[in-house]
């Protein structure tokens, strides 16, 4: 016991996605019985991601199904949800939290989860106003029809559809998890695919070289053309009012009759200037996910001390969201009791199916850290690799060996030393 404890009769869970519905229904399993109110932006109940740039886009999995996925979590718990409620601004001062929706109405209460998640990166200036946009509430589109950002089940089905109904020559920019799922799917389904990576390999960024390596053969070997060290230049109009190619910029042109941004994502952080907390890349929390008085964050949106790597970091990960959401849900229910909470350490996990390759990430690494094949060889599309820092192991990423994958990470959890993790 360490605070003075938190009245909590309501609480407000910002984001109806993996990380709010987590909490909320965590708030339930640890018999919590306030009023507990989730407020989401979307007007249809969100979808579980994953199968976005897979199962959805391939049309294996029912677009229900997907929602379903998600909102299984909450089935038969009291839960009031409320669809179409963007929150446009909050103010948290101590004892007196309050969330505003562009409506000018406004909603208290006693604790507060964030957990808002991030949206997909456009092109400056490629979005533009709707018709139905307002000074009060602005609403966009992209200026050119045949351009996609895969976020949202929609946005999924809309791809899918452009897909569908060919003649169908693709363009996905950026070489990330998800611009490759997309190549993958999209292949798979027999459409022309041209892969666009401003890096010298794909995950160049945050991976490194043999691994960059292995997926760039992985998507030539079946078919994608791949260009990389170059950039988006520009999206070019083909027919009135949709795309017709896209020009690099090393000043070549690619002609497109769908165009994919794998851009990245970006926290969703705008409805919290002048909130009263820190928000630096993320919503900055301390070690147990605490963002300020009576305030907790949650999922792709949190940024906070992982104490088992000793660094600040936010995860965009699906497994993260989980965990988060439900360590978030107890870090508040612990200010109701008055206690400072347990700090929230953990070792991310990440999965990316491409082609017949499973892959599974665990940890952290940096594009600097050592590489150190551990088991298999990049050829044979069955091996995994260790990334190495001092005497420290920050993470391992394996492909079509799952079980490396799963035993390095409980032994992370316990150690990120070299010779603990990689014996
Ligand atoms: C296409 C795709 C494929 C993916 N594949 C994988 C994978 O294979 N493996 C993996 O580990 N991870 C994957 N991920 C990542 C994973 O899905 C995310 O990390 C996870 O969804 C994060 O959950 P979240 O609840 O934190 O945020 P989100 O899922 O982003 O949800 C945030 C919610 O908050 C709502 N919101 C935002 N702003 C406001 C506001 N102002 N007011 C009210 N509501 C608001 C949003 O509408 C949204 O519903 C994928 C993601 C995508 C997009």
């Amino acid at each position: 016991m360490s605070s003075d404890p938190i009245d909590l009769d309501r609480i407000v869970i910002v984001g109806a996605s993996l990380a709010g519905l987590t909490a909320a229904a965590t708030f339930r399993a640890q018999g919590w019985d306030g009023d507990l109110v989730v407020v989401e932006a979307s007007a249809t109940m969100p979808s579980d991601r994953p199968p976005l740039s897979k199962q959805v886009l391939a049309g294996t999995l029912e677009p229900a199904a997907a929602i379903s996925a998600l909102t299984d979590r909450i089935d038969g718990l009291d839960v009031d949800i409320r669809l179409d409620h963007r929150v446009a601004g909050a103010g948290f001062a101590a004892d007196d939290l309050r969330l505003k929706f562009f409506n000018d109405h406004e909603i208290t209460a006693d604790g507060v989860v964030i957990a808002t998640g991030s949206a997909a990166r456009w092109p400056a200036g490629f979005l533009v106003e709707t018709e139905d946009s307002t000074a009060n509430e602005p609403k966009y589109r992209p200026r050119l029809a045949g351009v996609h950002v895969i976020r949202t089940l929609d946005d999924s089905l809309a791809l899918k559809a452009d897909l569908d109904s060919g003649p169908n020559r693709l363009v996905v920019i950026g070489a990330g998890f998800i611009g490759a799922e997309v190549a993958a799917t999209a292949r798979a389904a027999g459409v022309d695919v041209t892969m666009v990576e401003y890096a010298p390999l794909p995950l160049a960024r945050v991976l490194g070289g043999m691994v960059g390596e292995f997926v760039a053969d992985l998507h030539r070997d079946n078919g994608v053309d791949l260009r990389l060290g170059v950039g988006l230049d520009e999206i070019v109009e083909g027919a009135p009012g949709r795309v017709g190619a896209v020009t690099l910029t090393d000043g070549s042109r690619i002609d497109a009759d769908v165009v994919v941004l794998g851009l990245g994502a970006a926290p969703e952080l705008d409805w919290l200037g002048g909130s009263g907390l820190v928000v630096d890349n993320g919503v900055v929390c301390d070690e147990t996910l605490w963002a300020g008085p009576g305030v907790v964050a949650a999922g792709d949106v949190a940024s906070w001390v992982n104490t088992l790597f000793g660094e600040r970091m936010r995860v965009e990960h699906w497994e993260n969201a989980i965990e988060q959401g439900e360590a978030a849900a107890k870090r508040l229910l612990a200010a109701g009791e008055g206690s400072d909470g347990e700090p929230f350490a953990s070792v991310p996990w990440f999965w990316s199916d491409q082609y017949d390759c499973k892959i599974q990430m665990a940890g952290r690494p940096a594009a600097d850290d050592e590489i150190v094949l551990i088991d298999g060889d990049p050829a044979d599309r069955r091996f995994a690799v260790a990334f190495r820092r001092g005497d420290r192991c920050t993470g391992v990423f394996a492909a079509n060996r799952p079980r490396i994958a799963v035993v390095a990470r409980m032994r992370m959890a316990e150690s990120l030393d070299w010779s603990h993790v990689v014996p």
